[in-house]
């Protein structure tokens, strides 16, 4: 039998990590052997880690909080989106032992997006947040082109430079993004909410704009056993459809499963399913 195809995640804290559940269940269901392992590690000791897992075979590993910076400067390569979003989620060795840093945060919204028959092109949408997640998603949200683009965060600075970082990076759409402290001044219906926030982490509400669109819907890149503080407020706003992150998880862990091992892409229908009937 062929030997397990060794894959991890490196975070600090990992053990609430769905990573290996959603790898396992990828690797089954393609009958492929694969040992997806939690890694531990600490600022200080990240780049040993790293280098010792793939010295020891590792095919491939994701990153999460809050290496992500840390592995973009770590890797001799970037691919274009990862240098976008200054972040790296997926390591990937070439045959001389180097790391490529890909970013599958953004793809996996977009695609998790399309399946819930939410809609980018051409709306207005807002996007709450101006953090690691937000820098991921806004290029391949801007990507889809939107009718406009409002870019909120509470510390208005950071909305402002990561927006004028993006367009120094050579992401020309950028200049369409809209700069806002609250929602409250934006005077057009919004058709898509995003919250790339940690507010309901901490079960705090958002200050909604004043109209939606009467088909809007809502996303939260936040993932929960029971709808976030951000979808319960939509759904009493008279949003539809709102949906929490779990399925970007699972759509950028089959983005980073395809470049490892190759092939088709993994059917994450069947992985869903399988989270929201054991949930
Ligand atoms: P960061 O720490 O990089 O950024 C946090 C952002 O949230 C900042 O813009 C901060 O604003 C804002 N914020 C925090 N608390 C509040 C609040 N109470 N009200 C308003 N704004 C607030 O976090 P990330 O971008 O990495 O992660 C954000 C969320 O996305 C998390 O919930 C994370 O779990 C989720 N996520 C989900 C993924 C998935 O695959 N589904 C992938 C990646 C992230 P300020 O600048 O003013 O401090």
């Amino acid at each position: 039998m062929k030997p397990a195809a060794k894959l991890g995640v490196f975070g600090n804290p990992i053990e609430h990590s769905l990573s290996p559940r959603i790898h396992g269940l990828f690797a089954e269901a393609r009958q492929e052997p694969v040992e997806y392992r939690r890694h531990l590690t600490t600022p200080g000791r990240f780049s040993r880690s790293v280098a010792e897992f793939f010295r020891h075979g590792g095919l491939g590993a994701n990153v999460t909080l809050p290496f992500k910076q840390q592995a973009a400067r770590l890797v001799t390569q970037l691919t274009d989106r990862a240098r976008l979003a200054g972040a790296v989620n997926t390591l990937i060795p070439n045959e001389s032992g180097q790391l490529l840093g890909d970013n599958t945060d953004g793809e996996g919204l977009i695609k998790d997006i399309h399946n819930k028959g939410f809609c980018v092109s051409e709306r207005s949408l807002v996007v709450f947040g101006a953090g690691g997640s937000a820098r991921g998603i806004l290029p391949l949200l801007l990507e889809q082109k939107p009718k406009n683009l409002y870019l909120i965060n509470r510390t208005v600075e950071k909305a402002l430079t990561l927006k004028s970082e993006l367009m120094a990076l050579g992401l020309v759409a950028a200049e369409q993004i809209q700069v806002h402290s609250s929602a409250s001044d934006i005077n057009q219906p919004i058709e898509l909410l995003i919250n790339a926030t940690s507010s309901s982490l901490s079960g705090q509400e958002l200050l909604l704009p004043p109209v939606l669109a009467e088909n809007a819907c809502g996303y939260d890149l936040m993932y929960a056993d029971k709808p976030t503080v951000f979808m319960q407020q939509l759904s009493q706003a008279g949003c539809k459809k709102v949906t929490d992150g779990l399925g970007m998880l699972i759509e950028q862990a089959a983005s980073s499963y395809q470049l490892w091992m190759g092939g088709e892409r993994p059917d994450t229908a069947f992985v869903m399913a399988q989270f929201r009937s054991s949930s």
